[in-house]
């Protein structure tokens, strides 16, 4: 009998959501507005203003959705450029071409996998000297590790050039003791079925001034002008969240933060499992500033002198036990779509794309199934 699947990362629901669902159907709120959204608006903005920053939450249809908006509201038109980390997933990148802009891809540095601030400057000065300033700067928290902020941060104030935070994987992450959503200029948020919490699909984006939502909202619902009839003097969407979905994020938001203890203990599951095995590293927060979510857990394998094992050995053996695991993202400036777009770096991205590979890591794994890939790790070994 084959066992069941194990997956890298599926929905875990808290059992409230259903409640907040129902009172969206009692009051007839089917519709993207009502009392979920704004509530699920105020219980994100409760969970990231902790330390009373301004910052005002547009709920959304999706990650995607808020970070076009973001480039939007950051003034992106036809033939201007954006800086974009190429160790990512395609959602960061793609609204830039949406946008009719052009996306300049920045490699990783080693210890958090994300933007390097040495080739970002690189970048920014060559960008310069051929005669265009970048319009912003796409930065991600990568499986949910905080990009290195304060570098980052610097460089962009330097040039003057906004920050979008794609913290689409990093809910519940922070970098000295802030929390990550709220380090961009501005921010964004996914709650697709695969992140760590979701509302079946969903965004949101993070702004700084009552303003700045005040726009987004406006965009995301067909830019209406006030009216009584239906008067556009600019080009809207229909990028707003629905009211149910709404309610399973609301649901959602009361177990965040067990949903980041158990993908943190995941993490611990791995580690004392991989520091037994020379081949391989885990990959890991470099200092205390840095708190991870950990939405996914990842290794580095570097084949063994036999070239016995190897990323894809370990991959096929857990499939083999029905249990998934994925190699990290592949890097954009790698992707057909991407080949014209400029590129600098210089091979961090393209040798994690090479030895890396994501492990299960789901908050509603249970002990049997961390057993199953225990032995199904140890056995390759
Ligand atoms: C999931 C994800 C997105 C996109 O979010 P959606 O809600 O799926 O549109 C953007 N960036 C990164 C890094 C992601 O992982």
């Amino acid at each position: 009998m084959k066992q069941p699947k194990i997956y890298l990362s599926s929905p875990h629901m808290g059992g409230s959501e259903l409640n907040y669902v129902h009172e969206a159907f009692d009051t007839n709120w089917i519709a993207p507005l009502g009392p979920n959204v704004t509530g699920f608006e105020d219980a994100i903005q409760d969970y990231l203003n902790k330390e009373n920053r301004n910052l005002e939450v547009a709920a959304l249809s999706s990650g995607t959705a808020a970070l076009h908006l973001a480039l939007i509201l950051s003034g992106v038109e036809r033939g201007d450029e954006v800086l974009c980390q190429s160790m990512t997933f395609s959602a960061s990148a793609n609204p830039i071409v949406y946008q009719g802009a052009t996306p300049i891809f920045i490699d990783s540095e080693p210890e958090t996998w994300n933007l390097s601030p040495e080739h970002l400057e690189r970048a920014i000065k060559d960008r310069l000297q051929k005669g265009k300033k970048p319009k912003a700067i796409v930065a991600v928290h990568l499986y949910g590790m905080p990009y290195k902020v304060d570098e980052v941060r610097e460089i962009a104030n330097r040039y003057d050039i906004p920050i979008i935070e794609d913290s689409a994987e990093a809910l519940g992450s922070s970098y000295d003791s802030q929390k990550c959503g709220t380090f961009g200029d501005l921010s964004i948020l996914s709650f697709n079925g695969n992140k760590i919490i979701t509302t079946s699909g969903g965004g949101a984006l993070i702004t700084h001034t009552k303003a700045q939502k005040e726009k987004a909202v406006f965009l995301a619902t067909q830019a209406r002008d006030a009216a009584p009839h239906y008067q556009h003097s600019e080009i809207g969407y229909n990028y707003r969240m629905s009211n149910v979905a709404a309610g399973i994020g609301r649901g959602q938001m009361e177990v965040l933060d067990t949903h980041v203890a158990k993908r943190r203990e995941n993490h611990k599951f791995y580690k004392k499992i991989f520091d037994n095995y020379n081949e391989v590293c885990i990959f890991s927060e470099p200092n205390e500033r840095f708190f991870s979510n950990h939405w996914l857990s990842c290794v580095q394998i570097t084949p063994n002198q036999t070239k016995t094992i190897c990323r894809e050995t370990l991959r096929l053996a857990l499939e083999k036990e029905h249990i998934e695991s994925r190699p990290l993202w592949k890097p954009m400036h790698l992707q057909p779509v991407f080949k014209y777009a400029p590129y600098y770096g210089d091979q961090v991205s393209e040798g994690l794309f090479n030895l890396g590979l994501c492990l299960p890591s789901g908050s509603n794994l249970t002990t049997t199934d961390l057993e199953r890939i225990k032995i199904a790790i140890d056995s390759i070994f």
